[in-house]
């Protein structure tokens, strides 16, 4: 059936995605965005489509709009994005939460919240299942964000049960490809844009650090799956590649697909930095059926021909 729905974040790396793959669907989509980590190009290709529509709003303030679904995304998601004005981050987690639950709840609409790996902080647990409750430090440089995302966790579940909303929480593990904001800081885009200007690879720490990289239409897939699962499962549930990589491993991998000889140096690792991270997947598996499908390398191999398709000139660093 189609269904009208709202992304907010629906101008940045998945919430774009997101949008196109839910007009393809049919559905109404209305993509809510204030740009602060994104630009209107990559959604300009939906803008002549009848069921899409572009509205700049900061969900930090209410609006009033009338929906069936509502994928809450609007958060800036890379340490640089959302350090750079962290006040703004946690008031986005927070109040963005109240906003679209607020709205939920008027319009009986149901609501997923992209909730993400940072709940788990620097964790003792390893793979991390969903009832590990997290290692944050609440008063580090990641807390505007980890503790952002748990507040807004608590805010769903207490309008769920007080109020009866109908909720999805997901969390998202390091997620990339194409239209990631090449300025973004991420470790995916920073080796890539590196590795094909033959720059140097900076390498934070020793790089033994280790992530689990999904690619993007996986993420696509599994949160789709989980706003439409018939059985009312809400989450929160992790949604990621279980693949583990080391960052140097990630590096070398980056230079091989590049067909470029760059160097490694390494610079200090900040403060609070996770040192492993790998999500236990079996509740998606058993819950949603879902299981990633694409392979790191193939994975970078999309994102490394769009990196070399954009002109970076048009993109800028976020402002306040
Ligand atoms: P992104 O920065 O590309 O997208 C976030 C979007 O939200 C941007 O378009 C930005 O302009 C918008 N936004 C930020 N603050 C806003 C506000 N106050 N009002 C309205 N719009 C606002 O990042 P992304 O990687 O696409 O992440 C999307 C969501 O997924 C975020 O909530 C993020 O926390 C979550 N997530 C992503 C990852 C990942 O690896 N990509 C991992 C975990 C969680
Ligand atoms: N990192 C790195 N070099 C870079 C950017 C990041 O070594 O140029 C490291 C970073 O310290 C972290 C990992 O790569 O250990 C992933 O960083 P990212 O910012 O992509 O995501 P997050 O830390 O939020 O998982």
């Amino acid at each position: 059936m189609i269904q009208r729905i709202l992304v907010t974040g629906g101008a940045g790396f998945l919430g774009s995605h997101l949008c196109e793959r839910l007009v393809e669907q049919g559905h109404d989509v209305i993509c809510l965005d204030n740009f602060f980590t994104s630009q209107k190009s990559n959604v300009v290709h939906l803008l002549s489509r009848p069921n899409f529509e572009l509205i700049r709003h900061d969900v930090t303030l209410p609006i009033h709009l009338e929906v069936d679904q509502i994928y809450n995304l609007a958060c800036p998601a890379a340490p640089g994005h959302y350090q750079y004005n962290p006040i703004k981050t946690i008031k986005t987690s927070v109040m963005g939460s109240i906003n679209v639950l607020g709205m939920a709840k008027r319009c009986g609409a149901k609501v997923l919240q992209a909730s993400t790996s940072e709940v788990y902080g620097d964790p003792e647990v390893h793979p991390q299942t969903e009832d590990y409750r997290g290692s944050v430090n609440p008063i580090g440089i990641r807390a505007c964000y980890d503790e952002g995302k748990r507040v807004a966790e608590t805010i769903f579940m207490d309008y769920h049960r007080a109020n009866k909303v109908d909720i999805r929480i997901v969390r998202i593990f390091n997620t990339y490809g194409p239209r990631m904001h090449p300025y973004d800081g991420r470790v995916v885009s920073n080796f890539i844009r590196q590795s094909l200007a033959g720059d140097d690879l900076t390498i934070f720490g020793d790089g033994s650090q280790t992530r689990s990289f999904c690619y993007r239409d996986d993420l696509i897939d599994a949160i789709i799956g989980m706003m439409n699962n018939e059985e009312g499962f809400i989450g929160p549930v992790n949604i990621g590649n279980p693949d583990e990589f080391t960052i140097r491993e990630l590096a070398e991998k980056v230079i091989d697909l590049c067909g470029k000889n760059n160097q490694l140096v390494t610079r200090p690792l900040p403060s609070d930095d996770p040192t492993r991270r790998r999500p236990d997947i079996s509740l998606a598996k058993e819950k949603l059926g879902w299981q990633p499908k694409v392979p790191l390398a193939d994975g970078l191999k999309h994102t490394i021909d769009w990196f070399k398709s954009i002109d970076l000139s048009d993109y800028r660093p976020p402002t306040p």
